[in-house]
C-alpha cells in the first residue's frame, strides 16, 4: 500500500512565500525582487540592523553617531538657508522636557513637510544623531506621528510589533515599508521556524555554544529584550554565529568529502628521471627564484606520490608560474606521459604555446596547439597525433575539454587562470586520462587563510617572490581632461625604443561602441597623435590568424603601439613594453586592472601604468583606482578587492562550484570558518565519509544543500 508521505519540514520551507498569511499577489513580486522566493529564503533574510525601542529616550540621552528613537513635539518648522553653501533646507526643531534637537531635510517637498510637522505636532522620530559643535541634528529622519494625547506607556505595550522591544530593520524594496516588512517577518518567524531543523552534532554544538536553528533564527529576527545589541549588530552573538557555523560546517563537509574522495583514487606515481628537467635547467638564462624552487618541490612531491595531485599554484603576475608549470610538464613527459595546458583565451593559449614550444623543441619534444577556430582538416590531423601519443604537450582553450579530444596517456593537466574555470572544467580535464595530476594556476591571489580553508579539495602552493631585478610599475591616475599628459609619457617611452599598450574595456564582445572606440583610437594614434609610428589593433572579433599576425608583429617590435580591447588581459609577455595606458579604467575590476598592469614591468626597465577613467565614475571605482596607485602587491590588491566587491562576487563562488552563503561572510567570519572546517574534517574522518548510521541525516541534508555539486566526492 502506498502512503502519501506527510508534508515534512522541508516541504513547508520550500513553499512559495505567498503561502504566508498576509503575502498576496501584490506583495509577492516585491519580495521576489529581494531575491526571496521560498519561505526558507525569507527565514534567512536577516535584518540589516536593529532599532532599540525597548525604551523611548529623552532627547538629552541621545548618543552621538547612533541610530536613536525618541518622542518629541515640534517647536518650530520652516524653510531656511544654510550659512555655508547658501542652499535651501527644511528644518524642524523638536523638543521634550529634557532638551531640543534639529531635524534637517536637504531634498524635500515643502508643502508635505509643512503639513506633516506643524508646531505642536507630537511624533516618534528615528535617525542617526549627528553633532556639529554644540548643535545636534538628524538628517532626513523617519517619523511616526502621534496623537497629542497619546499615552506613551500604553503605546509601548499596545503595539508589540513596533514598540517596547528591539525591532529588526530589513532591507527593503520599492513598495515594501519597514512596517509591512516587520509584520511579514513576525508572522514568518512565529509560523515557520518550527519547521527548521538543526543537524550539527550535539558535541560540536556544545563545544561552540551554538543555538538550535529555530532559536537562532528567532533571536536574529526578533531578539529577546536581554540581548546585547552591540554584539548582535556586530555579528558576535551566538544567534548569528550559530547560523554562520551551520552554513560553514556543511560547506566544509562537502569539501572534506571531496578531498577524501580524491585521496581514495589511485593516481600516477611519477619517477623523477632528470632526462629533460636537468637539461632545461642548464639552458635557462636565469636561475629559478627560491620561491619557484620551493613550489616546484611541493609539486614534485605530489607528482611522485601514488595519489592524483590537485594543486593550486598561486603567484602574482610575472612571478614565473609558467616556468614552474613547464618543469612539472617535463617530469610527466620524462615518464612517457602527455600534458595538456588549458588557457582561458585563444591569445593566451597561443602565448603559452610559443613559450612551451620554444623550450620543448630544444629538448626534441613535440608541442601542439588546439584552437576551437582551427580548420577542420588541421584539427583532425592534430587530434590523431594526440590520440596516438605523438604529441607530448598540447596547449589550447577549453576546446581541449571537448568530446572527441582523446589522449594516448594524459599524465598531467595544467589549467591557467583558475578564476575563469570552475570545478566542472577541472573534472572534465581529469576524465581525459586515468586520474592524471592536475595543476591549477592563478594570478589572482586569494588571501591565504581564505584559500586554504575554501579550496578544501586543492592543496595550495604560493610563489611569493618576483624574479630579481623587477621594478615596481609606477601607476599614475589622470583625469579624462589630462589625457595629453598621458600621451606625453607614452611618447617619452616610445622615443627610447620602448613599446606601449593602450587598452579599452570590452565588457561584451557584442558591445559595438567599445569596439568602435578602440578602432577609432588606433586610427587617431597612427594619424594624429603619434604620426610616423606603427600602431596595431587587437580585438576579440578578429580571426585567430589576424590576431596572431598582430601579436607577432608587436612581439618582434615591428609595431610600437598596440591598441587593444581586453583580449590581452592575461599572459602576454613582451618585456620591451614599458608603458600601458588604460582607458575608462573605472570600468575594470581591481584584479583585472592588476592583471593588465602585469603586462608591463617584465623587463629590467622602469615601467608605467597610466589610468585614465571616464569623466564620471562611482565611489567604488575611485577606491579601486586609488588602490592601484598605492600598491603593486597582489595580495593587498586581492584583499582590497574582496573588501570592495564582497566575497561572493570576488570568489565567484557559484562558478567555483560552492554553495552560496545566506548569512555567513567570508570576510567577517573567517574564525568561525576555521572552526567549522576543523570540525567538519574530523567528523568526516570519524564517520568514515558519513557512512555511519549516526551521520545519515547529515548526509541527506548535505546532498540537499549541495545539489549536484558534489560530483567529485565519494559519498559512501
Ligand atoms: P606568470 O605566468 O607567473 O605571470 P611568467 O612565467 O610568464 O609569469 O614569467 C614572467 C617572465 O619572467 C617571463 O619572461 C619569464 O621568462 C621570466 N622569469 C620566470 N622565472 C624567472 C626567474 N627565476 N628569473 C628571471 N626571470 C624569470
Ligand atoms: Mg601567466
Amino acid at each position: 500500500m502506498v502512503h502519501k508521505p506527510p508534508l515534512n519540514g522541508h516541504a513547508k520551507l520550500d513553499k512559495s512565500l505567498d503561502s504566508l498569511h498576509g503575502v498576496g499577489p501584490r506583495m509577492l513580486p516585491k519580495l521576489q525582487k529581494l531575491g526571496l522566493n521560498t519561505i526558507e529564503d525569507a527565514l534567512y533574510h536577516l535584518p540589516v540592523r536593529y532599532e532599540d525601542r525597548r525604551q523611548l529616550k529623552k532627547i538629552n540621552q541621545l548618543r552621538d553617531n547612533q541610530q536613536e528613537v525618541f518622542v518629541g513635539s515640534v517647536l518650530a518648522s520652516g524653510e531656511t538657508v544654510t550659512t555655508r553653501s547658501r542652499r535651501k533646507i527644511y528644518e524642524v526643531i523638536v523638543g521634550d522636557d529634557s532638551g531640543k534637537i534639529s531635524l534637517k531635510w536637504f531634498r524635500y517637498r515643502q508643502p508635505w513637510l509643512q503639513k506633516r510637522f506643524p508646531v505642536g505636532q507630537k511624533a516618534i522620530f528615528i535617525g542617526e544623531i549627528k553633532r556639529f559643535a554644540a548643535i545636534r541634528e538628524i538628517h532626513h529622519p523617519d517619523s511616526e506621528l502621534l496623537q497629542a494625547n497619546t499615552d506613551l506607556q500604553q503605546l509601548l505595550q499596545s503595539d508589540p510589533l513596533n514598540f517596547g522591544r528591539i525591532l529588526p530593520v530589513y532591507a527593503l524594496t520599492e513598495g515594501l515599508s519597514q512596517k509591512q516588512a516587520r509584520k511579514i517577518w513576525y508572522r514568518l518567524i512565529q509560523d515557520y521556524t518550527g519547521f527548521t531543523q538543526s543537524f550539527i552534532p550535539a558535541e560540536i554544538s556544545q563545544k561552540y555554544h551554538l543555538q538550535k536553528i529555530p532559536e537562532a533564527l528567532k533571536q536574529n529576527h526578533w531578539p529577546d529584550e536581554s540581548v546585547d545589541l552591540w554584539k548582535l549588530e556586530n555579528g558576535k552573538d551566538n544567534a548569528r554565529k550559530s547560523l554562520v557555523f551551520d552554513e560553514f560546517f556543511f560547506l566544509e563537509l562537502g569539501l572534506a568529502l571531496k578531498r577524501a574522495g580524491v585521496q581514495l583514487e589511485e593516481g600516477i606515481a611519477f619517477k623523477f628521471e632528470h632526462k629533460f628537467t636537468v637539461p632545461l635547467n642548464k639552458m635557462l638564462p636565469f636561475k629559478l627564484t627560491d620561491a619557484q624552487r620551493r613550489v616546484l618541490g611541493e609539486i614534485k612531491r605530489d607528482m611522485m606520490a601514488p595519489q592524483p595531485m590537485h594543486r593550486l599554484l598561486q603567484g602574482d603576475v610575472g612571478s614565473g608560474k609558467t616556468l614552474v608549470a613547464l618543469m612539472a610538464a617535463l617530469i610527466a613527459i620524462e615518464n612517457n606521459a602527455q600534458v595538456a595546458v588549458v588557457a582561458p583565451t585563444e591569445i593566451l593559449a597561443e602565448q603559452h604555446y610559443q613559450t612551451f614550444r620554444t623550450w620543448l623543441e630544444k629538448l626534441g619534444l613535440k608541442t601542439g596547439l588546439l584552437q576551437g577556430s582551427m580548420p577542420a582538416a588541421a584539427k583532425r590531423n592534430l587530434l590523431e597525433q594526440i590520440a596516438a601519443g605523438e604529441i607530448d604537450l598540447v596547449v589550447g582553450t577549453h576546446a581541449i575539454l571537448q568530446e572527441g579530444v582523446e589522449f594516448h596517456y594524459l599524465g598531467l593537466g595544467i589549467i591557467d587562470e583558475q578564476h575563469r574555470f570552475g570545478v566542472r572544467q577541472r573534472s572534465l580535464l581529469k576524465h581525459k586520462g586515468v586520474n592524471p595530476d592536475i595543476l591549477v594556476m592563478t594570478a589572482t591571489p586569494i588571501p591565504r587563510t581564505l584559500s586554504m580553508t575554501l579550496y578544501g579539495d586543492l592543496s595550495v602552493s604560493v610563489i611569493d617572490q618576483l624574479p630579481p631585478g623587477r621594478k615596481p610599475v609606477t601607476t599614475e591616475l589622470f583625469r579624462a581632461s589630462q589625457r595629453q599628459r598621458a600621451y606625453q609619457r607614452i611618447r617619452q617611452e616610445l622615443e627610447q625604443g620602448r613599446q606601449a599598450y593602450v587598452v579599452y574595456p570590452l565588457v561584451e564582445e557584442s558591445e559595438k561602441s567599445d569596439l568602435q572606440a578602440a578602432t577609432e583610437a588606433a586610427e587617431s594614434f597612427a594619424n594624429d597623435i603619434f604620426p610616423g609610428l606603427k600602431v596595431g589593433l587587437l580585438h576579440g572579433r578578429m580571426k585567430t590568424a589576424e590576431k596572431d599576425t598582430v601579436m607577432n608583429s608587436f612581439r618582434q617590435g615591428v609595431l610600437q603601439l598596440l591598441v587593444s580591447t581586453t583580449v590581452i588581459e592575461v599572459g602576454v609577455d613582451v618585456p620591451n613594453a614599458t608603458v600601458m595606458m588604460i582607458e575608462h579604467a573605472d570600468r575594470f575590476g581591481l584584479s583585472q586592472l592588476h592583471q593588465l598592469r602585469g603586462r608591463v614591468g617584465r623587463g629590467a626597465d622602469k615601467s608605467y601604468c597610466l589610468l585614465v577613467p571616464s569623466e564620471h565614475y562611482s565611489e567604488d571605482a575611485a577606491r579601486r583606482l586609488r588602490v592601484m596607485v598605492e600598491t603593486n602587491d597582489g595580495f593587498r590588491i586581492a584583499e582590497a578587492d574582496l573588501e570592495i566587491r564582497g566575497p561572493g562576487d570576488f570568489l565567484g563562488t557559484r562558478q567555483a562550484g560552492l554553495p552560496d552563503f545566506r548569512v555567513a561572510s567570508l570576510l567577517k567570519d573567517i574564525r568561525i570558518l576555521e572552526d567549522a572546517r576543523y570540525e567538519a574534517f574530523e567528523y568526516v574522518k570519524k564517520t568514515k565519509q558519513l557512512s555511519t548510521k549516526e551521520a545519515e541525516p547529515i548526509k541527506r541534508e548535505l546532498i540537499r544543500r549541495w545539489g549536484g555539486r558534489l560530483e567529485l566526492a565519494v559519498i559512501g
